[in-house]
């Protein structure tokens, strides 16, 4: 089965356990404000524009089957309304300034990719992370290569908003080690209002997955002004309370990266805050909810 994937990055430490290939699903059902990987959120390929490294050299002009690159004494023009990411432009640019984010692939293919490193994941625990965009929005796509790879003795993580069908996720259960499943929000409103989505249903997949035996990260990221809050630290101890398979809590602190990545999209962030948020200024949160949850809490 073919799956679109925007990139698939060897040597991830902070995906799972372990030293692991991540293989990034393009496309999300949410779109949260803050997101730092835009390029994951619309299923269809899309071109990455780089200003800055363009060259003026015209070969994306001579490249283009619509005419929609113009280049005019030191000002180049890229018309992305009507543009089909055939990927003809990027494939030319010697700068790099154009770049195709998006690909169809077999599972197969994608499979191979990551059999390469098998040594270093037996030597360090790690594997393959399915994450993304979303891979449960490209269900059938994410059980072939999940399946596959559990087949090869390859310890499989599925990173998850938990926004998917539950039908799709009890069937990847069996083929997977550990869910990174993310957590934003308890309140359904705000939830909505921050992602695009009520969190109904990531709810209730979060408990089908704990009552299922699943091992499960909760993975929560640490936004100012949305959730950087005391209220919120104890939804989060509330919500591993009541789904024992939750084994580990990682907070995220909020990082700027998507800002840019928005720019060279053509779109406008939808949260605009540029400060880093480090790991010390969340050590408070943390040290609060290992004593009241007693489960490991990594901050990264
Ligand atoms: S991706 Fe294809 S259609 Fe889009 S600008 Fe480049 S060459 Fe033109
Ligand atoms: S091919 Fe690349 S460097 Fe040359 S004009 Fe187009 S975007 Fe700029």
């Amino acid at each position: 089965m073919k799956g679109t994937v925007f990139n698939i990055q060897r040597f991830c430490l902070h995906d799972g356990p372990g030293i692991r290939t991540a293989v990034f699903f393009k496309g999300c059902p949410l779109h949260c404000a803050w997101c730092h990987n835009p390029e994951s959120q619309l299923s269809r390929a899309e071109i990455f524009y780089k200003p800055d490294s363009c060259l003026k050299c015209g070969a994306c002009v001579q490249a283009c089957p619509k005419g929609l690159h113009a280049v005019s004494g030191p000002v180049h023009t890229y018309d992305r309304t009507l543009c089909e990411a055939c990927g003809a432009c990027a494939s030319v640019c010697p700068a790099g300034a154009l770049e195709l984010c998006g690909r169809r692939m077999e599972a197969d293919e994608v499979l191979l990719s990551v059999l390469r490193d098998k040594d270093f994941y037996s030597s360090s625990g790690g594997g393959l992370t399915l994450t993304g965009g979303e891979p449960m929005a490209q269900p059938g796509f994410a059980l072939e290569l999940a399946q596959k790879a559990h087949e090869a003795g390859i310890h499989v993580c599925v990173e998850t908003c938990g926004y998917c069908a539950a039908k799709d996720l009890a069937g990847i259960v069996p083929y997977t080690d550990l869910f990174l499943y993310d957590f934003k929000l308890a309140d359904g409103e705000a939830h909505k209002r921050w992602t695009g989505a009520d969190n109904r249903l990531i709810m209730q997949n979060l408990s089908l997955l704990s009552r299922a035996g699943a091992d499960i990260v909760l993975r929560c990221p640490i936004i100012p002004g949305v959730n950087d809050t005391r209220g919120h630290m104890e939804d989060i101890a509330r919500t591993a309370h009541l789904n024992p398979g939750i084994r580990q809590i990682d907070l995220e602190p909020y990082h700027p990266l998507g800002i840019e990545k928005c720019l060279r999209l053509g779109r406008e962030a939808g949260y605009d805050k540029t400060d880093f948020l480090s790991p010390a200024q969340l050590e408070p949160h943390a040290r609060w909810l290992k004593d009241r949850t007693g489960l490991p809490i990594n901050v990264a």
